[in-house]
């Protein structure tokens, strides 16, 4: 099958989050088991596309409203990330560092979201599934349908939309109705939800498949998907979770080429020890005692707000008892109150912000505990990675983490789950966690086997294919 895989984000090319990780490794196993996949994404100024050697493979000039925009699609030259990547490049509208946040987000994803539109209306040939990510790509599958310019070779070519995130949906005013390339006026509803244009409800409306990244997410969303729960509820039929698998060759103790010290199952006790050290060291925190990260963007999703107290109330019912480290950006105020603690807690107590994927993995690998209160969590990756590095997931029991983390008070369980995003719940799992440190024994049987458990995307790899096959039989 030739599958078309269409997104902002795809590592090591450009990554923000989990997006960028699965962009950058579901493609990969499809071709491994034997299908060509591709990944088309904006050319963003990063430093892998300077690094790399691209060619023209089209160029073409589009219109957003009255703005003409000549494009070029590139193509990476020597198939380095095992599958084809192409990039628009769009002058004026990607030609900057960040990959999201600018003022112009609307004008940016739609001007790339019709110059893919144009390359593949040029094709001379049709590919087997296109298949979108996220609401910057969520107005394909309606263009593919309803634009006059693209529907007679569009129109039978299967599409998927997979949700990543349903908080952010692209939400654009009616005044922007004009970017979108001339349509059957008849179709204007399925672009519409609460009075906005909703790139992301077109998309569930108007995609052949949509899925999202975990079952427990997918329920969710009728009851919890800001504001669209009622087009959850009512599109269910055509709406599917697949959990997504981590990239083992990036993500492994025993190759990570950003960690110090290698380790596997049997050598997990000393090879955790070595890296917690090196981390303790650079962070001045006590290697002796438990240490617990977080990793992740400081945004009300993820509870990030709620960590600040965390850490306090912690520090005080049990003082010299563990260490945190944080890793994050995002929201000022949240960002300005764990640079705080930094002066209160030293020795046990460390924020790093910023964006730091080598960091991340040395922390991965020296943590013993990880936490994610989140509110909302897709998927979660995070957790996924921390127990290929035999490190414990203190979780919220909420979407992916509830579909792949087990409580160790349960036969089989390895990890630490709480019910609400609040000071009280978290504080008594990191309780539970400092105590069951204390338990050498049980330590090591958890990490071994959270270890030995296969989150690799060989499965979910399957799952996207039995999508793909029933819409095409
Ligand atoms: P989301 O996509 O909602 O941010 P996920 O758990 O799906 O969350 O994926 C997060 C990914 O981003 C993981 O690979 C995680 O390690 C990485 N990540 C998040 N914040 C940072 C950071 N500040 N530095 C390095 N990596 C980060």
């Amino acid at each position: 099958m030739e599958i078309i895989h269409i997104s902002a984000e795809c590592y090591p090319v450009a990554k923000v989050g989990g997006l960028g990780d699965v962009v950058g490794a579901l493609p990969k196993y499809q071709t491994k088991a034997g299908h060509y996949a591709k990944v088309i994404m904006p050319k963003y100024e990063t430093k892998f596309l300077q690094d790399h050697e691209f060619v023209e493979d089209f160029n073409g000039t589009i219109y957003l409203g009255n703005w003409e925009l000549p494009y070029q699609i590139l193509k990476e030259k020597n198939n380095i990330l095992g599958f084809d990547l192409y990039l628009v490049d769009i002058k004026g509208l990607f030609d900057r560092i960040g990959v999201y946040n600018y003022d112009d987000d609307t004008e940016r994803f739609m001007a790339f979201q019709i110059a893919i539109m144009d390359w593949l209306n040029h094709w001379q040939h049709e590919p087997d599934i296109i298949h979108c990510h996220d609401h910057h790509t969520a107005i394909i599958p309606f263009m593919m349908q309803h634009c006059y310019a693209y529907k007679n070779k569009m129109e039978k070519i299967a599409s998927v939309l997979t949700i990543h995130n349903a908080q952010y949906q692209g939400w654009m005013g009616w005044h922007k109705n004009h970017y979108i390339p001339h349509y059957d006026s008849w179709k204007v509803g399925l672009l519409e939800w609460n009075n906005l244009i909703n790139p992301l409800a077109a998309g569930i409306k108007c995609a052949w498949r949509v899925t999202t990244v975990s079952n427990s997410y997918m329920q969710e969303l009728s009851w919890n998907s800001n504001g669209l729960e009622k087009l959850f509820e009512y599109e269910k039929g055509k709406c599917s979770g697949i959990i997504n698998g981590i990239d083992a060759e990036v993500w492994n103790p025993t190759t990570d080429s950003f960690i110090e010290n290698h380790y596997n199952e049997k050598s997990v006790v000393v090879g955790k020890q070595r890296n917690k050290a090196l981390l303790c060291k650079e962070f001045s925190l006590d290697e002796n005692k438990p240490l617990i990260v977080f990793i992740g963007r400081l945004v009300g999703e993820k509870a990030a707000d709620i960590l600040p107290n965390i850490i306090v109330s912690c520090m005080y019912a049990m003082p010299d008892s563990i260490n945190f480290l944080i890793l994050g950006s995002g929201d000022t105020q949240i960002e300005w109150q764990l640079q705080n603690l930094n002066n209160q807690f030293p020795q046990h107590y460390f924020f790093v912000k910023g964006y730091n994927e080598a960091l991340s993995h040395q922390m991965y690998a020296g943590a013993d505990f990880l936490l994610m209160p989140s509110r909302v969590e897709p998927c979660g990756l995070n957790q996924l990675y921390a127990m290929r590095y035999g490190t414990v997931p203190i979780v919220r029991s909420t979407g992916g983490l509830q579909d792949t983390v087990i409580d160790m008070g349960v036969e089989g369980g390895y990890g630490i789950r709480f019910n609400h995003a609040a000071v009280g719940d978290v504080h008594h799992s990191i309780y539970r966690a400092v105590t069951v440190y204390e338990d050498a024994k049980k330590m090591l049987a958890m990490r071994r086997l959270m270890m030995s458990i296969d989150n690799s995307w060989e499965k979910s790899v399957e799952n996207y294919l039995q999508v793909y096959q029933q819409i095409k039989d």
